[in-house]
């Protein structure tokens, strides 16, 4: 990708988040939306690692396939549920010797029927515990994530930023938040992680909405908030996806470039393995595909934003 810098931040870099898929056909949206996003040359594309660590296989192959096949810089994500150091530490040397070098490390959620979470016997505790176990097997890349609106495990904000600082301490070199819809909510917790001496970059997580009442459900589950006016805006459209696709579109963008006019250069898109949305903010963002298909992006990030299309149906 070459530079298309925000208005106060440094060249414009996106990540692209997808999942394993579990079927042909979840399969044929994955590779449609990997080379979809592809020519916008992602800083590097992750595979997230199912609920209790039900993908291990699936992850691998994904994050494996695209490396190798398409030529991306792909992250594995890894968490510490249902194995032992020893597994996991196996897991990352595989990951090692097969050229992938930046893990997301995270803790992982307690296993279906449980309420809270409890470390495997022999398994590490946390992501902290596991972002050192890594360190200890070689020299990755190491993201790890954040909450600007507190991880609902955590006691107060205040224990959850010690608590990112302890994995960024422990070796991590970037953090990547949870999904937020208020840009005012990341930027404040940017600039408290900061006074406490948090000085990797923390990557926005932007989640493009379609599927309104699904994602009440994924904020309700972690613990994001639903501002009022988010509500409002998909009132009424449930029958309605095409103007929801124009709603949603004008939505994130609108949250990207308020980001962005803020100094935020980096963003990461949980695509749900759907390209059109989380192509078209790019696009409003600056970034642009290169002549021949390779990584590219023009533009001041000035663009107008205006509602485009996409078919994501989060
Ligand atoms: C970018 C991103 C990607 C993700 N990808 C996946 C994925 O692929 N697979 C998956 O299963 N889940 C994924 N998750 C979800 C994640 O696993 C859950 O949010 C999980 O509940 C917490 O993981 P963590 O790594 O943040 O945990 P940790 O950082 O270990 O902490 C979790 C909570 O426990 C508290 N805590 C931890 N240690 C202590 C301590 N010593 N004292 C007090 N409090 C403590 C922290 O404050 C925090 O609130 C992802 C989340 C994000 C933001």
């Amino acid at each position: 990708m070459t530079a298309a810098a925000g208005p106060a931040g440094g060249p414009l870099k996106v990540s692209f988040e997808f999942f394993p898929p579990k079927s042909e056909k979840m399969a044929e949206q994955l590779w449609r939306a990997v080379d979809r996003l592809q020519p916008l040359g992602p800083a590097f594309v992750s595979v997230t690692y199912g609920a209790g660590g039900t993908t291990r296989q699936r992850t691998h192959d994904t994050v494996t396939r695209i490396q190798g096949d398409r030529g991306l810089t792909c992250a594995a994500h890894l968490t510490c549920v249902g194995a032992e150091r020893a597994e996991v530490d196996a897991i990352a040397r595989r990951y090692w010797q097969a050229g992938i070098r930046h893990i997301v490390a995270l803790r992982g959620d307690p296993p279906e029927g449980e309420d809270s979470y409890r470390p495997h016997p022999g398994g590490y505790e946390n992501a902290t515990d596991l972002v050192a176990g890594l360190r200890r097997v070689a020299e990755f890349d190491i993201s790890v994530a954040a909450y600007p609106e507190i991880h609902p495990d955590s006691p107060s904000s205040q224990a959850d930023l010690d608590n990112l600082k302890r994995k960024i301490d422990a070796g991590a070199n970037r953090a990547i938040t949870q999904f937020f819809f208020d840009a005012d909510t990341y930027l404040r917790f940017l600039e408290r992680a900061r006074t406490v001496g948090i000085w990797v970059p923390i990557v926005p997580g932007i989640l493009p909405v379609t599927n309104f009442d699904q994602v009440s459900r994924f904020a309700k589950a972690c613990g994001a908030s639903v501002p009022a006016w988010l509500a409002h805006l998909f009132e009424g459209l449930g029958d309605d996806p095409e103007t929801r696709r124009l709603v949603a579109a004008s939505v994130a963008s609108e949250q990207c470039r308020r980001l962005q006019a803020a100094g935020v250069s980096d963003f990461h898109f949980y695509t749900l393995n759907r390209a059109d949305l989380t192509y078209a903010i790019c696009h409003m963002l600056g970034l642009r595909p290169a002549a021949g298909g390779a990584a590219g992006a023009v533009g001041d990030g000035t663009a107008e934003a205006q509602p485009g299309g996409g078919n994501t149906d989060v």
